[in-house]
């Protein structure tokens, strides 16, 4: 990787991040999508939902699950790569 891909990388991440946080926001006003799937799977009462634990915001359950076994495999999914990260999912 090149200090250029770096970079974007970093950007991609920052921007990643207010987007998962601007959207924690709001969440709690009635809104059903998960922001990591972009599915409307997210479940009316917000704490029965599980937490992410790359960002302080309730996801499905079955991304909870996949969340879960990402971690003990190592490969976790990028918050760059998350719906509510990527251009158009939230406009
Ligand atoms: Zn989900």
């Amino acid at each position: 990787m090149d200090y250029d891909q770096f970079s974007q990388t970093v950007n991609e991440t920052v921007a990643a991040k207010k987007a998962v946080d601007d959207f924690a926001a709001v969440q709690t006003d009635g809104t059903h999508f998960c922001p990591r799937c972009g599915r409307f799977t997210v479940k009316d009462r917000l704490h029965t939902n599980a937490l992410s634990r790359y960002a302080t915001v309730y996801i499905c359950d079955a991304c909870g699950n996949d969340e879960a076994m990402r971690e003990w495999m190592g490969t976790p999914i990028p918050l760059k790569d998350w719906a509510v990260a990527k251009k158009g999912v939230t406009e």
